[in-house]
C-alpha cells in the first residue's frame, strides 16, 4: 500500500532493501520463509550483522549509539525486514529494557548495559509474569529483601517467574520484584536486573503445543543481586514497568510479516486442487482469502495512520508514555493493533491448514529444526504448518491477552 513517503524516506527504503539484499544470509532467509525454528545462533548472527551496520538501535537516540530514526523510518525498516524474511531482532533488550535504562537507569547502568544490548553481547529475557500474576501483574510475589553488608548493599531474591521467553539462552533478566509487601500492591514493586548465571537461578523448560521449547519457568532461590542493579528508585518499579509496555508500540501488528504470509498462503492454495481446479479459484475459499486480505489492508491503514501521528507528535508521544507510566492506563491504539494483528496472524495460519487438508496433519520436529536429512526442499511446504498453526495460538495470550486489550478499549474509547 502506498504511503506518502518523502524523498528522504524513499531513499532510506532503497538503502534498507540494498542492505537486506547484500547482507541477509540466504540460509537464515530460507529458515524464516520455510517456517523452520530459529536457534540462538541464528538470532545472534543476524543481530550482529545489523549492529555492524549501526542499525540495531535504529530508533535509539544517537547519544546512546542509536541511529535516531523517526517512527516512519522505523516502520520502513520493520516492513522491509519482514518482507525479506529476515529473522526478528528480539525485543527484550532493544525495545524493552534498553529504553527503561535510558529513561530511568543510573549512569553506570547506561554505560555498561546499553552498548552490550546494541552489540548483542548479553541475551535478555523478561521476568514479569508469575504463576499467580499474569493479567493481574501487580499481584506478583517474587520478593527482594535489601541487605546491607560491608562490601555494599544487595538484594536477596526468592520466588518464581513463568512463561519467560527464551530464558534458556539468557545472560540477564529484568524482573519486577516485591520490595515492600506492606503497601498497596502497585507501590511495593521494584525493577531489578538479575544475572541469569548467578547461584540460585534455575531455568526449567515449558514445552508448547508444537513441542517448541520457547518459554520457561525461572526460579530464584536466595539469589544475591547487587543493589547497583536496581533501576531507578526502590518501590517505583510499577512506573518503569508501565513505561516499558507503553513504549513498545510500533511493529506490534506485524503487518509486513502478515503480507509475506498472505503471499505464501496464496501460492499454497494455488497449488492445491479442488474439483479439478486450483483451490484459489474455488469461490468459497477465495472468499475467505479475500476477507482476510481486506482485514489486513484495513490493519495496514491503521498502522500507517498511527505511524504518521507518531511522526507528527513524537515529543507528545514520549510525554504520553511518561504520563501513562505515572498512572493513566495504556492508550487504546496499541490495544487495537494487538487484537487485530493477532487475529489476522491466527487466521492466516488457519487458512494455511485448511488449504492443505489432510496434508496439514504432518508434524516433523526434525524438519522444523532444519536437520539436513529431513530437508525436502522448498517444494515441501506442508511439513511445518501444523506446528505453525498450534504455535500461533499464543499470540492472543502474550503481550497482554486480547480480552484484557478489549477491556482497555471498552474503558478508554467506549467509556464503559
Ligand atoms: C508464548 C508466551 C510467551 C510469553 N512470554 C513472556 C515473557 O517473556 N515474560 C513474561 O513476563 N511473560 C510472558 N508471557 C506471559 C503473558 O504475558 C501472560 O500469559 C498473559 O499476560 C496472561 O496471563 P496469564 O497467563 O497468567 O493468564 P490469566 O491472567 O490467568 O488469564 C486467563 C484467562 O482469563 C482472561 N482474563 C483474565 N483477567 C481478565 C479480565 N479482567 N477480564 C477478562 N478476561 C480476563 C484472560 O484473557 C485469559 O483468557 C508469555 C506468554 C505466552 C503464552
Amino acid at each position: 500500500m502506498d504511503f506518502n513517503f518523502t524523498q528522504d524516506e524513499l531513499a532510506f527504503r532503497d538503502a534498507v532493501r540494498v542492505f537486506l539484499r547484500d547482507h541477509l544470509p540466504r540460509d537464515l532467509q530460507d529458515k524464516v520463509r520455510q517456517h523452520r525454528r530459529l536457534g540462538k545462533q541464528d538470532y545472534v548472527r543476524w543481530h550482529k550483522i545489523v549492529a555492524a551496520q549501526g542499525w540495531a538501535g535504529g530508533n535509539w537516540p544517537p547519544e546512546y549509539g542509536g541511529a535516531g530514526w523517526s517512527p516512519v523510518r522505523r516502520h520502513i525498516w520493520d516492513e522491509q525486514c519482514a518482507l525479506a524474511a529476515a529473522p526478528p531482532l528480539l525485543p527484550f533488550g532493544l525495545n524493552m529494557v534498553g529504553p527503561v535504562i535510558m529513561a530511568f537507569g543510573s549512569e553506570q547502568q547506561k554505560r555498561h548495559y546499553l552498548p552490550r544490548i546494541l552489540a548483542c553481547d548479553d541475551w535478555w529475557c523478561q521476568g514479569y509474569s508469575e504463576p499467580g500474576a499474569g493479567s493481574d501483574l501487580a499481584a506478583l510475589t517474587t520478593s527482594a529483601q535489601r541487605v546491607s553488608a560491608a562490601d555494599g548493599d544487595y538484594f536477596i531474591v526468592n520466588g518464581q517467574k513463568t512463561w519467560t521467553t527464551l530464558a534458556q539462552y539468557a545472560d540477564m533478566i529484568f524482573c519486577l520484584v516485591r520490595t515492600d509487601p506492606s503497601v498497596r500492591k502497585q507501590e511495593g514493586i521494584s525493577f531489578l536486573l538479575i544475572d541469569m548465571h548467578a547461584p540460585g537461578v534455575t531455568v526449567r523448560p515449558i514445552l508448547m503445543l508444537d513441542e517448541e521449547h520457547e518459554v520457561n519457568e525461572v526460579f530464584f532461590d536466595n539469589v544475591r543481586v547487587p543493589a547497583a542493579n536496581l533501576v531507578g528508585a526502590e518501590n517505583k518499579g510499577w512506573t518503569y514497568a508501565k513505561y516499558l509496555l507503553a513504549h513498545e508500540r510500533t511493529g506490534i501488528a506485524a503487518v509486513g510479516t502478515c503480507k509475506r504470509e498472505l503471499l505464501f498462503l496464496k501460492r499454497l492454495a494455488a497449488r492445491q486442487m479442488k474439483n479439478g481446479q486450483s483451490l484459489l479459484a474455488d469461490a468459497v475459499f477465495a472468499n475467505k482469502v479475500a476477507l482476510l486480505e481486506i482485514e489486513l489492508m484495513a490493519l495496514e491503514v491503521t498502522v500507517l495512520r498511527s505511524v504518521s501521528q507518531d511522526a507528527m507528535h513524537e515529543t507528545a508521544l514520549q510525554q504520553a508514555a511518561l504520563q501513562q507510566a505515572s498512572g493513566a492506563a495504556s492508550g487504546p491504539a496499541a490495544s487495537m493493533l494487538k487484537i487485530k494483528g493477532t487475529e489476522v496472524q491466527q487466521r492466516l495460519s488457519e487458512l494455511m491448514l485448511e488449504a492443505l487438508g489432510p496434508l496439514g496433519q504432518a508434524f516433523d520436529p526434525a524438519y522444523l529444526a532444519g536437520a539436513a536429512a529431513h530437508s525436502r526442499g522448498a517444494g515441501d511446504e506442508a511439513a511445518p504448518l501444523a506446528a505453525y498453526y498450534f504455535n500461533f495460538r499464543k499470540t492472543s495470550i502474550y503481550g497482554g491477552s486480547n480480552e484484557i486489550q478489549k477491556n482497555i478499549i471498552s474503558q478508554t474509547i467506549l467509556g464503559l
